[in-house]
């Protein structure tokens, strides 16, 4: 098992509060976290050096958001350049050339080439109604091209019928006549890989290209390649000119680094996602998805966005005090469901949490929701300053007159008074709980 980045950085970072903007001293520290964090994802050497350098020039001098720590920050940095390094935006596969559009698939041998071909040529009949042909070009392995043939069999699109003994190109010019002579509006060139990166593969591969004049040409690479990823795209980028990226097995227990490595290093965009071995098991490519796998942190980026959207940093920090200090009035108790309210309710921020799926079912058996809230703020604000302070002060003819006030009834003032109750004693337990989010969250 691995340590998240997050907790690494929590045990160098935390320390560290109050400070307007990241200094120098602690973006190193932070940083060689997360060169451990990007080796450990098997993120290529090279590729961490320059993203780890990117990221300095951006964090060093960067002013921390209101109410998050230094080390949150530099998550949350980290993260969007990763997300930037992946590219942002989702790349479909392009069809915008004359028919036959042919794709070609190259790649290492069992990287998931013809598993590949097989989903792609599933996905655009299905989902674009588009008439494709695949035909097998792997006339290296014996089995290869009747492999391919029993996947067009069981997803229903057409193979090019093998015949014995010609070689790729001329099976590559054969499938291009019958593309264009049935009315095929796809080609898929499915290619023999290699175990290793060599010359011949290479020259193959450059040759099929001229012959097929390929529209989309996908490096399929397996999610699972360590420091090779590097090697790898950059001699098929250099040597055929790949077009787009599919990484496959992302299934598996790889942590994504191979994408970053491929990305950065050619700049062609991964265009799909391989994530398992079934003929429907592919899926887009989501940058933030992948950024997360590699950084192991789970949702809080996603919070930290939230926080700073959202949160006041001196209210906050004063709300963990009184949280520690196990003080929670009903100002108190007004403020959080105003910024409850802010962020969405607090199932939505509670949700984001780590570990804090416990706290939310019980504020969820609290009958909390945001009707209630407004109808609890307007209680509150009936309430004089005395009775805020100290909600023990109410008595009944008080509680008639304040739900007078507010247009409701004693029952639901009572509720309110329970519910501050409960939320007293859960704000106490999360406030001195070691490791608390909630009190971390808030500076405490
Ligand atoms: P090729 O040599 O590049 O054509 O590779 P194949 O398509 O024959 O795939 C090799 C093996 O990997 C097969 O057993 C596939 O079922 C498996 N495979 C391909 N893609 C995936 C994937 O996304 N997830 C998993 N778990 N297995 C995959
Ligand atoms: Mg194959």
């Amino acid at each position: 098992m691995f340590e998240s980045l997050q907790d690494r950085l929590g045990s160098i970072l935390n320390g560290l509060t109050g400070r307007g903007a990241l200094s120098d001293k602690d973006v190193s520290a932070a940083l060689r976290e997360v060169r451990r964090a990007l080796l450990e994802a098997d993120v290529a050497l090279e590729v961490v050096r320059s993203f780890t350098d990117r990221v300095r020039e951006k964090a060093v001098g960067a002013e921390i958001l209101k109410s998050i720590k230094p080390g949150q920050m530099v998550v949350k940095l980290v993260h969007d350049e990763l997300v930037a390094t992946l590219g942002t935006e989702q790349v479909a596969i392009d069809l915008n050339a004359p028919s036959p559009v042919t794709i070609m698939m190259v790649g290492l041998q069992g990287s998931g080439k013809t598993t590949t071909s097989g989903k792609i040529a599933k996905r655009l009949t299905e989902r674009q109604r588009k008439k494709v042909l695949m035909a097998s070009l792997d006339t290296r392995r014996p089995a290869a091209q009747e492999q391919l043939r029993v996947l067009g069999e069981q997803t229903g699109v057409a193979t090019l019928p093998v015949i014995a003994g010609q070689g790729p190109v001329e099976i590559a010019t054969r499938a291009e006549q019958a593309a264009r002579l049935g009315g095929y509006d796809v080609l898929i060139l499915d290619t023999a890989g290699r175990t290793h990166i060599d010359e011949p593969l290479m020259a193959e591969m450059a040759e099929i290209k001229s012959r097929a004049n390929p529209h989309e040409i996908l490096l399929v690479a397996d999610s699972l390649t360590g420091q090779d990823a590097v090697n790898l795209a950059r001699s098929f980028d250099e040597r055929v000119g790949i077009t787009g990226i599919v990484l496959t097995r992302v299934d598996g227990d790889g942590r994504g680094g191979a994408a970053l490595s491929m990305r950065a290093v050619t700049g062609k965009p991964i265009k799909l996602i391989g994530v398992g071995e079934k003929m429907d098991a592919l899926e887009e490519f989501h940058p933030s998805r992948i950024a997360d796998r590699i950084l192991g942190m789970g949702d809080i980026v996603s919070l930290v966005e939230k926080a700073a959207e959202n949160i006041d940093a001196e209210k906050a920090a004063a709300m963990a005090r009184k949280m520690q200090s196990g003080k929670f009035d009903m100002n108190d108790l007004a403020d959080q469901i105003g910024q409850m309210q802010k962020m969405g309710g607090m199932g939505g921020l509670m949700g984001l949490m780590p570990g804090m799926g416990k706290v939310r079912d019980q504020v969820a058996a609290a009958g909390i929701d945001d009707r209630l809230l407004k109808r609890q703020l307007a209680i509150i604000s009936s309430m004089t300053a005395k009775e805020r302070s100290n909600p023990d002060l109410l008595k009944n003819s008080r509680k008639k007159r304040i739900a007078a006030g507010s247009g409701t009834d004693a029952s639901d003032i009572n509720k309110l008074l329970k519910m501050h109750r409960q939320m007293a004693d859960m704000m106490k337990s999360v406030g001195k709980g070691k490791g608390g989010m909630m009190g971390k969250l808030m500076g405490g």
